[in-house]
């Protein structure tokens, strides 16, 4: 072996550590796509991400991609140039959502809240009355500034006024329980590389019957693949990669040739998935990251560090720490980095330099990783001259941890 990976303990809001067991069964031989070892890994995958939506859609299946691959398929799919879109954005990836439907062609309104706050859906659904568009965008969990947008609400309200609802659940997914029929949600993204502790490079979506049978209006088969009764629309998806109408013929019974898909991130995702929905369960994961962020949460402030932000609505598998005054965080973060082998992240826009985002993403949050996390960011502090409270911190999770 010529690549020496050293080892790190990653407490960021992704990507995040992959349990070895994940990346053990990744490390499997390859099997031809067509194979039907393979298509049965397949569709027990797309069982498992109907599990873990909690959805009956007969749509789930991953994208070969990072998650903005998969938010860029959803968003490239139903967008048609002219198209109304509505973004509410309360952080980084509210940017990345316009970003993405701008290039479909997109007429996008936005409407901005704080960084730090989450929007009300009654105003969300009041604009949406007003702009009368195609599509709300919406992150479920913002990373950038640790907030969950509450959108239990949002897709009956879309669905009432014909409005699709799309929804960007990349670092939710996993973190917190998504009942994607319950909340009537039309088109919802996972990621891999955050709660779902599986390497970046597939990303798990789901939709419903009456997305499918809109972006089928611009189903257009490919020339080699297609026959005379094939699906021609003059109206096609303009990226041929990121094309569901050509990914649903993919991921069904037709089995039409497409891309190659990478077997070896199925059988990582199939892993993940295998041990979140079926030996953890998914309630069980939710409950474990939130009490580990809970506990690092309070003990960061026994150290006396602020946390930032609207606390009601904050995401329960990430906490957001103000940077003590006085200290550079970047030249910590790679103090912290090069040292210590232990990487947490800064933040975009507003937020850079002032907030540290700390990750209790899937396989992290277990009290062996919370612990020697503090124990190296308390040493860290002090190396930097913070006044830190040392023993109350650990008063406290000699009590929390018991
Ligand atoms: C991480 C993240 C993404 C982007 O995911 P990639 O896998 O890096 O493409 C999108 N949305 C949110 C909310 C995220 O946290």
């Amino acid at each position: 072996m010529t690549l020496k990976i050293n080892d790190r303990l990653i407490m960021t809001p992704g990507p995040t550590m992959v349990d070895p067991r994940v990346s053990q069964v990744a490390s499997n031989k390859i099997l031809g796509q067509f194979d039907p070892e393979f298509t049965k890994i397949m569709n027990e995958n797309m069982e498992l991400i109907r599990k873990s939506f909690q959805t009956k859609n007969q749509w789930a299946f991953p994208i070969d991609g990072s998650s903005r691959a998969g938010i860029e398929a959803v968003v490239s799919s139903l967008i048609k140039p002219g198209d109304k879109v509505l973004v509410p954005r309360f952080g980084r990836f509210g940017d990345l959502a316009i970003e993405l439907a701008t290039r479909a062609g997109g007429k996008v309104t936005v409407m901005d809240a704080e960084w730090g706050q989450v929007f009300d859906q009654a105003d969300i659904i009041a604009k949406m009355h007003e702009v009368k568009p195609k599509a709300i965008l919406v992150v479920h969990g913002e990373t950038s500034t640790g907030r969950l947008q509450p959108v239990d609400q949002l897709g009956h309200a879309a669905k009432e006024a014909g409005v699709f609802t799309v929804v960007d659940c990349v670092a939710s997914y996993m973190g917190v329980s998504i009942p994607v029929d319950e909340w009537e949600l039309d088109a919802v993204i996972g990621g891999a590389q955050k709660s779902l502790s599986a390497p970046a490079g597939i990303t798990p979506l789901t939709f419903n019957d009456r997305f499918a049978e809109e972006i089928l209006k611009r189903k257009r088969v490919e020339e080699g693949v297609a026959n005379d009764g094939s699906a021609r629309s003059d109206d096609y998806v303009f990226s041929n990669y990121l094309d569901l109408t050509q990914l649903m013929d993919y991921w069904s019974p037709a089995r039409l040739n497409h891309h190659t898909e990478s077997t070896i991130m199925n059988y990582a995702l199939h892993e993940a998935l295998s041990i979140a929905v079926n030996e953890e369960g998914i309630q069980n994961r939710f409950a474990n990251q939130f009490k580990h962020q809970h506990i690092l949460k309070e003990a960061l402030r026994k150290l006396g560090l602020t946390i930032f932000g609207d606390e009601e609505h904050e995401m329960p598998n990430m906490v957001a720490v103000e940077i003590p005054t006085g200290v550079d965080g970047d030249k910590f973060r790679a103090t912290l980095l090069d040292e210590y082998g232990v990487e947490i992240s800064s933040s975009f826009g507003p937020m850079q330099g002032k907030i540290w985002r700390i990750g209790l993403m899937g396989y992290v949050a277990q009290k062996y990783y919370v612990l020697r996390f503090l124990s190296i960011f308390t040493h860290v502090l002090k190396e930097y001259g913070v006044a830190v409270d040392e023993t109350a911190m650990n008063e406290y999770l000699t009590e929390a941890y018991k």
